[in-house]
């Protein structure tokens, strides 16, 4: 059976592979799946308004009703549908990918992103051409609804806006022309913030800067914040649900230093279980460990994250690229979520971000990749697990746990190669480490 959803929902470059007619039949599988109100929103792609079409226009043919938020970040529909009771939400965005990609992700009536059993409930449907076409008397309509309104009143709902507001911090919101534009400077200003904004005009092309907020892709935001008396700098990527900060000094915060502070305060605050994936840094586990808490680790993928908060009642959760969940709000990664509770934890803290990551330990991160061939990954994996001569958790590729750091040997899931992660406290010793597990992954592809 071919796969149509991959890690993030359905990617592929606009007209070529990421086309109308995909567009339109899967509509038709997600409206005949869910049988029932859909809302659809997007990032500020080039090619979203086509796609959407298309996707409209194949949930109303099943019959089922759309909401369409329009342009709006991903966590603002994802909002939307779990507070309107919808059936699924369909949000149109390729996240960070480059300008040239469009995306269609679907998530839940919860508003969490599908299980890979629903996904492939949604592609037998695709393949198999099994929707459903309703009379004409029943025909599906679309409404056009504001989603950020009640998003905005939802983050403020979580937070002391009063204790933030007091502060009268300016912020540098690096929006990257992506949906983040159209509601996160908003949110900061009833935040009571100063708002200097950065790549704010809503621009599929992304003119700005590269859609991924990773350290290479921010150095305006950096001087800007070098260059200012900004209290925090913040970047979103393409749909926003992921937030970088930069601190009011300019140095850019990794997102395992932004996980650990914020789950470590969940944690003081409410106590219970931080879920992350395994590739996460050990610094979360430090701080979260230090507060009484406990630290569960996942295979990689966000939604794999949320489902196992939900499924443990967990306190906190997320990724080291930015993603954060926030429980008591919505089980998805939320950038101005996460930017309203860092204000907030600054703020209660009396602490500028700067001293807030330096209460987190530094380790060095090693990042290296050896080739192989996709069809064999698996036996290559086997036969790394098989040779190894310390205990191996294969929560997800397999990972060694030393006194002193850890080892991840993983496959990637889309690209023909695998790879080998390594943290250690000295650089010596994770350089060493990385050498020495790249060289056996290498041996054994021969
Ligand atoms: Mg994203």
């Amino acid at each position: 059976m071919p796969r149509l959803f991959g890690t993030n929902g359905v990617r592929g470059v606009t007209n070529d592979g990421m086309t109308v007619d995909l567009a339109l039949n899967l509509g038709r599988a997600i409206g005949t799946h869910f049988d029932g109100d859909v809302a659809i929103g997007t990032d500020t792609r080039t090619s979203n308004e086509m796609l959407k079409q298309a996707v409209v226009a194949g949930v109303t043919s099943t019959g089922c009703d759309v909401y369409d938020a329009g342009l709006v970040p991903s966590p603002v529909l994802q909002y939307y549908v779990r507070q309107h009771d919808l059936a699924a939400g369909v949000i149109i965005t390729a996240s960070h990918n480059p300008p040239e990609f469009n995306g269609i992700k679907v998530v839940a009536g919860d508003g969490t992103e599908l299980d890979a059993a629903t996904e492939e409930q949604i592609e037998d449907i695709y393949f198999s051409e099994g929707w459903r076409s309703s009379a004409w008397h029943d025909v599906g309509v679309v409404q056009s609804v504001a989603a950020i309104g009640g998003y905005l009143e939802g983050v403020a709902a979580m937070v002391d806006v009063a204790a933030i507001a007091e502060r009268q911090f300016t912020v540098v919101a690096d929006c990257g022309n992506g949906a983040g534009c159209v509601a996160y400077p908003y949110m900061l200003r009833q935040l009571g913030c100063r708002v200097v904004t950065l790549n704010a005009q809503p621009d599929g092309t992304f003119p700005g800067r590269n859609a991924e907020p990773v350290e290479e892709n921010l150095g305006e935001l950096v001087s800007l914040m070098k260059n200012s008396n900004a209290d925090l700098g913040v970047a979103y990527d393409g749909d926003a649900d992921r937030a970088i900060f930069v601190d009011e000094a300019g140095c850019y915060i990794s997102g395992d230093k932004t996980l650990a502070v914020t789950a470590a305060h969940a944690v003081e605050q409410a106590g219970g279980t931080v879920v992350t994936p395994v590739s996460t840094s050990s610094c979360v586990a430090d701080l979260v460990e230090a507060k009484g808490g406990t630290v569960m680790y996942t295979r990689v993928g966000s939604p794999i994250v949320a489902r196992r908060m939900i499924e443990t009642d967990a306190t906190f959760g997320g990724e080291e690229n930015g993603g954060l969940i926030f429980p008591g709000h919505q089980y998805c990664r939320d950038g101005g979520m996460a930017t309203a509770a860092l204000l907030e934890i600054m703020a209660l803290r009396d602490m500028p971000l700067s001293s807030l990551a330096a209460e987190v330990p530094d380790y060095a991160l090693v990042k290296t990749k050896v080739d192989c061939a996709s069809k064999r990954k698996r036996e290559i994996m086997q036969a790394f697990i098989d040779g190894e001569e310390h205990e191996v958790d294969t929560t997800d590729g397999a990972k060694i746990v030393f006194d002193d750091g850890w080892v991840l040997v993983r496959p990637s899931g889309t690209e023909p190669i695998i790879r080998v992660y390594v943290e250690a406290r000295e650089q010596e010793r994770a350089e060493e480490l990385a050498g020495r597990y790249k060289d056996r992954v290498a041996g054994l592809v021969g």
